[in-house]
C-alpha cells in the first residue's frame, strides 16, 4: 500500500532523511524504532503532506504523494488534490491535539462533517460507533480537559479513524501518557492492526513491536540501518548501532 523509494529530506545544510526506501504493503503493521533526531517523525510528515521531500517519491495506494502524473509528466498536486490525499492517511500524534473546546463526539463528527460534507445524523452514529470501538461509548460528552491523556488520545485515534482513511500513521502515540495509560491505547491500536488496517507506527514500546509488528524498521541518522521481522530486528538485530540502541530502550 505504501512505497518509499530513495526519500532525501534536508532542513538547511542538514540532511535528516538521506535515503530512505520502504514498503508497507497493505494489511500490516510498520514499527519504525529510532533514535531522536533520526528522522522517523519526519519520514511519516512527509507520507502526511506535512513536509515536502526533496528527492525520492512517496507512493500510497497507487498515487504519487504530492503529484499527479498525466502520461510521463509529472505536475504539483493543488491544495484541493492534497486535501483528498491527506484524508485517506490518518495520523496521531505524542500529544493528543484535540480541538479543547469540542466535545469527544464533536472532536470526531468535525472533519466528516465540515470536509467530507456527511449529514451530521450520519457522522454522529459513526462517531459513536467508533468511540464504542475505542472504549468510550460513555464519553461523548465529555471536553478534553475532563478525560485522562490516555482516553484523549483514544479520541484522537477514533477521530483520525472517522475519515475512513486507508493508512494511519502514529508518531510515538503513547509517550506522553502515564505508564498506566498506556495499555489501553496500545490495546486499541491492536485491535486496528487485528481490523486489517495498514500502520506506520513510530513507538519505543518494544513488546507492541514483537506483539503487532509485521515489519521493524530501525532508522538511524536519516537512513534504515536495519529491518525485517520483529525477531530478526529485535531478538536477533545484525547491527551494532541496533543493538546499543535496543537496550538504550529496554
Ligand atoms: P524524536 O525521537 O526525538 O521524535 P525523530 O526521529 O522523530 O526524533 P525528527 O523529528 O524527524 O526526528 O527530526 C530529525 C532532525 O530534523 C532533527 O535533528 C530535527 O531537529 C530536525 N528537524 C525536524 N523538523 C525540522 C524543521 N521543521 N526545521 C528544521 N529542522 C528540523
Ligand atoms: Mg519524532
Amino acid at each position: 500500500l505504501v512505497e518509499i523509494r530513495r526519500v532525501r529530506k534536508s532542513f538547511g545544510a542538514h540532511q535528516v532523511l538521506r535515503d530512505i526506501s520502504l514498503e508497507v504493503p497493505e494489511g500490516t503493521v510498520t514499527v519504525l524504532l529510532g533514535p531522536s533526531g533520526s528522522g522517523k517523525s519526519t519520514l511519516l510528515r512527509c507520507i502526511n503532506h506535512l513536509e515536502t521531500i526533496d528527492g525520492g517519491r512517496i507512493i500510497v495506494d497507487g498515487e504519487l504523494i504530492g503529484y499527479r502524473q498525466a502520461g510521463h509528466a509529472t505536475h504539483e498536486m493543488t491544495p484541493r488534490q492534497i486535501a483528498r490525499q491527506r484524508r485517506g492517511i490518518g495520523m496521531v500524534f505524542q500529544r493528543f491535539n484535540l480541538f479543547p473546546h469540542m466535545t469527544a463526539l464533536e472532536n470526531i463528527t468535525e472533519a466528516p462533517v465540515g470536509i467530507a460534507r456527511i449529514p451530521s445524523a450520519t457522522a454522529k452514529a459513526r462517531a459513536r460507533e467508533l468511540l464504542d470501538r475505542v472504549g468510550l461509548a460513555d464519553f461523548a460528552g465529555h471536553y478534553p480537559s475532563q478525560l485522562s491523556g490516555g482516553q484523549q488520545q483514544r479520541v484522537a485515534i477514533a477521530r483520525a479513524l472517522a475519515m475512513s482513511p486507508k493508512l494511519m500513521l502514529f508518531d510515538e502515540p503513547t509517550s506522553a501518557l502515564d505508564p498506566e495509560l498506556v495499555g489501553d491505547v496500545l490495546d486499541v491500536m491492536r485491535e486496528l492492526a487485528d481490523d486489517g488496517m495498514t500502520m506506520i507506527v513510530v513507538t519505543h514500546e518494544i513488546g507492541f513491536a514483537r506483539g503487532v509488528a509485521d515489519q521493524v524498521v530501525f532508522m538511524d541518522g536519516g537512513v534504515v540501518v536495519e529491518s525485517g521481522t520483529a525477531a530478526a530486528v529485535i531478538d536477533t538485530p545484525q547491527r551494532q548501532r541496533t543493538r546499543n540502541f535496543l537496550e538504550s530502550v529496554r
